[in-house]
């Protein structure tokens, strides 16, 4: 069979770049058309002194930045010998990696990793946070490790918001086309050269969508896109925003993720070896595989099993109103075909989205879907998954709790996108192997001869980086919010390279308690301004409809003319990817505070973590299994208090861990100059941490429980 998967319709996206380059720089071409130079060592920085003030302007996206090049200053390149000597050599490794053979597996018969949302790029604004950017780490990790693995998501005309704050703290959205022709994507054709389309019924109309590719090292991520001429305004829209806050809007961006993904994959003529539905976004995809099974004669038992023996899910989202679910009434009016898609009657498709399935008045959830015809399911860690096996433990009347079919493996991230250069050149200089050690290997035990000189080297520097970005942000969001001069300077000039510097940055959302920071301003302000005081930085934006968590981040401002606060507190704007990256390399001590249970997993952590970052944490989701009392700090939290119990006595304990250990041992210093029991703990934060909780780790694990589920 012929496959029409988009990679000709790539290398046309590379051929119509290269005209434009002199020709010793040709192959810079191919290096744009995929983010891998965004993980390969040293690339950003390479590509990024072409031009830093337009690399910039371009958000960091390489085919935009060579577009915008001038011709002087590309000549200007090519006759500099070190950089086309650097090109050539980024070109032979972007092309050996290419060209290595999978590792297991075959690519004929790919994992078809489903997602709303992937944060690859911050070129690519189709994330909202921390599921998106832990979608785009796997892409990049089975790219790594040579998975066979294709993505599959939906191509926002905008994507996500962007964040203003007013004066008063109050957050204010906006949002930027996607340029289409400026990101490395590549419309996907048929044999006759035009797009390949397929469509998706939703209420009255059958919607056409087109496909894009994003090239993610080895592997393409398809994007699917509704804004099409055929289509009516109404449904050209359906993929403009991420989450956006319509619920039926939301509803159509599922069917087309899911029953488009599907059909979309069959179009091009890939026969995926199993769909993984990450979240529930994308479990309408099972109705389209079961309706399939039954259209070729399969009956509806075995039609089902073949489903389960196809499909795996994992669930992110520990709390039953994050689960959407609609009513049958609802269903019937936005996606009147869904029955023919599936082709149950209506009565047996609903039971299928319940959680008892003979109840007529429960409500249709994507979760309980995803659930029930998936073979496998899974939790985000150790804690998610007792956590959602009690959750959905009446989808199993008949087992105990401890034998719902829910595990759990815990999150990871892409190392090679989180970490510090600097730091994985210490650990490729003391710990020989660590990049393809596995958490059981005796290799990590030799984090401990790293020289602390030289660890804490490091770390002064990547805190000295982070001031600079600090610095150079914090003045002009603040004038531009009608700041006083005095005001917006404020933090750049009190703003210090060797002071402990604090970080919380994450999605706003209620659960995450930003606001126990603010609980007890006498307190914070003792820290601010002590003889040995703290700094901190906080970004996050909130969902545009979640007014609550919104007023979190005013509550914030309210404070902020207290004295030493405005000086040695920043918000930060607009929490992307490239924003998050300086924050979790640059903070000593990084904060997590979520009501306990409603944290899945969590990731920032981790991340700062892979930097020699410690983490101050409520015990729960990832927390809950690392910490070890040696490595961090652990606030135990007690989720059968009320809550306003529970945030007094998480409050208390935050501070009272700064006030008498954090802080005093931050600042202990030897006659080098060196916070000897500071240093100790980051290297037993590193040694447990970064083999542990890497998307390495992470990915085997799926291979693994894979295999257990349904050989290759
Ligand atoms: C890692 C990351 C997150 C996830 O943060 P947690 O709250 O720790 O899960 C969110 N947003 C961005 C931009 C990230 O990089």
């Amino acid at each position: 069979m012929i496959l029409r998967e988009g990679s000709t319709d790539m290398r046309a996206a590379v051929a119509a770049l290269e005209p434009r380059l002199p020709l010793p720089l040709r192959a810079l071409a191919r290096l744009a058309c995929n983010y891998w130079w965004s993980w390969a060592p040293g690339a950003e920085e390479f590509l990024a002194s072409f031009d830093p003030v337009r690399w910039e302007r371009a958000g960091g996206n390489v085919v935009h930045l060579l577009e915008e090049l001038e011709p002087w200053r590309l000549d200007e390149l090519a006759a500099d010998a070190g950089v086309v000597t650097r090109v050539d050599a980024l070109a032979a490794e972007f092309d050996a990696e290419m060209a290595r053979p999978h590792s297991e597996g075959s690519s004929d018969h790919p994992v078809a990793f489903m997602c709303a949302e992937f944060g690859v790029h911050r070129s690519l604004p189709f994330y909202a946070g921390g599921l998106g950017v832990l979608a785009g780490d796997f892409l990049k990790e089975s790219s790594d490790q040579g998975l066979p693995v294709v993505g599959v998501g939906l191509f926002y005309a905008e994507g996500s918001f962007h964040q203003r704050l007013d004066i008063t703290g109050l957050q204010h959205e906006y949002w930027l086309a996607t340029d289409s022709d400026c990101v490395p994507a590549a419309l996907v054709t048929g044999e006759d050269g035009l797009p390949l389309m397929v469509s998706v019924p939703v209420r009255g109309s059958d919607v056409v969508v087109q496909i894009w590719r994003v090239d993610v090292g080895r592997v393409p991520l398809y994007l699917l896109d509704s804004n099409r001429p055929e289509n009516a305004p109404v449904d050209r829209w359906i993929t403009d925003r991420l989450y956006v806050g319509d619920r039926y809007m939301r509803l159509a961006q599922y069917a087309l993720l899911g029953i488009g993904g599907i059909r979309a994959l069959a179009a091009m003529g890939i026969e995926p070896s199993l769909i993984h539905l990450n979240d529930g976004h994308g479990a309408l995809a099972t109705l389209e595989l079961l309706g399939s099974e039954i259209a070729h004669g399969v009956p509806v038992d075995r039609a089902r099993d073949n489903v389960r023996a196809l499909a795996v899910f994992t669930t992110h989202t520990p709390v039953l109103a994050g689960n959407e679910s609609f009513s049958r009434e609802e269903l019937q009016r936005e996606l009147p075909k869904l029955d023919a898609v599936a082709r149950l009657s209506w009565d047996e498709l609903l039971a299928l989205g319940r959680i008892h399935p003979g109840d007529p008045r429960e409500r249709f959830g994507l979760t309980p879907l995803a659930l029930r015809l998936s073979g496998a399911a899974n939790g985000v860690s150790r804690l998610h998954g007792q956590v959602s096996r009690e959750m959905w433990r009446e989808l199993w009347p008949s087992l105990p709790v401890s034998a719902i079919p829910i595990e759990h493996i815990t999150n990871g991230v892409h190392l090679p996108s989180w970490m510090d250069a600097g730091m994985q050149a210490l650990l490729d200089k003391y710990v020989p192997g660590w990049r393809v050690a596995g958490p059981d290997s005796p290799v990590w035990e030799a984090v401990d001869s790293i020289p602390d000189q030289e660890l804490w080297r490091v770390r002064c520097t990547l805190r000295a980086r982070l001031a600079e970005v600090v610095r150079a942000r914090s003045v002009p969001e603040r004038l531009s919010r009608g700041e006083s001069l005095a005001y917006a300077e404020s933090a750049a000039r009190a703003w210090r390279d060797d002071l402990l510097t604090i970080g919380f940055a994450r999605r706003i959302a209620t659960y995450k308690r930003l606001y126990l920071i603010t609980r007890e301003p006498e307190r914070s302000v003792r820290l601010l301004t002590s003889d040995r005081p703290v700094q901190m930085v906080i970004a996050g934006r909130a969902h545009p409809q979640d007014e609550e968590a919104k007023r979190t981040v005013q509550a914030l401002f309210a404070v902020n003319d207290i004295p030493g606060v405005s000086s040695r507190v920043v918000f930060l704007e607009n929490h992307d990817l490239g924003l998050s990256r300086e924050l979790v390399r640059g903070c000593d001590l990084w904060i997590n505070l979520p009501r306990a249970t409603q944290e899945a997993s969590g990731t920032s952590g981790m991340k700062s973590a892979a930097n020699g970052g410690l983490q101050l944490s409520v015990r729960d989701g990832w927390w809950d299994e690392a910490c070890d009392g040696s490595n961090g700090w652990g606030i135990t939290s007690n989720p059968s208090l009320s809550i306003e119990e529970q945030d007094r006595l998480d409050t208390d304990a935050f501070f009272s861990l700064l006030e008498n250990e954090i802080v005093p041992l931050f600042y202990v210093r030897d006659s080098d100059g060196i916070p000897r029991g500071w240093v100790r703990r980051m290297k037993a934060s590193l040694r447990t941490i970064i083999p542990q909780y890497s998307a390495r780790r992470m990915v085997q694990d799926y291979v693994r429980r894979r295999a257990a589920v349904r050989p290759y």
